[in-house]
């Protein structure tokens, strides 16, 4: 399966001039065929950017998407926005139920059940993010496949892939922003564990599975390789555009 490297800007960067300019230095990469790309910087950024993603010569392999996306269309939600209002301005893909929206928003997998459902329905494709935390992993493997699979079921909730799809990434919340990373056969039989548990939910075949969590040059190799793993998540590293160029080089090369 052609691999994924999404691109999680964050709260980043400060200006509107900065993000255009890591936008256009980390689309200029030759992108192979065998990868997807996908850049999802903050919203306010998004109209500009999907203005000079429009006028790019070859957007093949490349997408631009958001970080969070509300579960109404439109009406008295201040501050929030709608995915049709994303599908609107050009965003293909939307990333939803991040740890760090359900740890300072404390978003509950009920609203993030919601917020898949809807963007799905107007056609984005949305990454799911799930994970455990330290606490979970100290118990062991099972311990953690048994929150993922918690997880996995309430965010999943008689969710029907219309016009869109599903990609999860598994995120171990002790590995973001971190610098330690999962152990990357450890990592493969998560991907795989969640590829059984959303064919046995809703019997969706082989959904993508990415890693996130520290990915970077140096060790995006050792996620990629596996015919489990689809692609990465990155945080940090893809605010470099010469260490994101180098992430996007090493997977088409697996
Ligand atoms: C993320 O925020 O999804 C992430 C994986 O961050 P980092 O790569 O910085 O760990």
């Amino acid at each position: 399966m052609k691999k994924l490297i999404a691109a999680n800007w964050k709260e980043n960067p400060k200006t509107e001039a900065e993000a255009l300019k890591l936008f256009k230095a980390t689309v200029a990469v030759k992108r192979g065929t065998n990868v997807d790309v996908v850049v999802c910087p903050p919203f306010i950024y998004l109209p500009e950017i999907a203005k000079a993603y429009k006028k790019l010569l070859n957007k093949k392999q490349l997408s631009i998407g958001a970080q969070d996306v509300f579960w109404e269309e439109q009406g008295a939600f201040t501050g929030e926005v709608g995915p049709a209002m994303l599908r609107g301005i050009g965003a293909q893909y939307v990333i939803i139920g991040h740890s760090e929206r359900r740890k300072w928003f404390h978003e509950t997998d009920a609203e993030i059940n919601e917020k898949i459902k809807l963007a799905l329905e107007d056609g984005l494709k949305v990454i799911l993010c799930v994970g455990e935390a330290l606490a979970v992993r100290n118990k062991g493997l099972a311990a953690a496949r048994a929150f993922v699979n918690n997880q996995l079921t309430r965010d999943l909730k008689a969710v029907k892939p219309k016009g869109g799809r599903i990609v999860v990434a598994y995120e171990p919340i002790w590995s973001i922003g971190t610098g330690r990373y999962d152990e990357a056969d450890d990592a493969e039989k998560m991907a795989v564990f969640i590829k059984q548990t959303v064919k046995k939910l809703h019997g969706l075949a082989n959904i993508p599975v990415l890693y996130g969590g520290s990915v970077n040059s140096g060790n995006v190799a050792d996620y990629v390789q596996w015919k489990g793993i689809d692609g990465a998540l990155v945080g940090g590293a893809s605010l470099k555009a010469e260490e994101f160029k180098k992430i996007i080089t090493i997977t088409s090369q697996q």
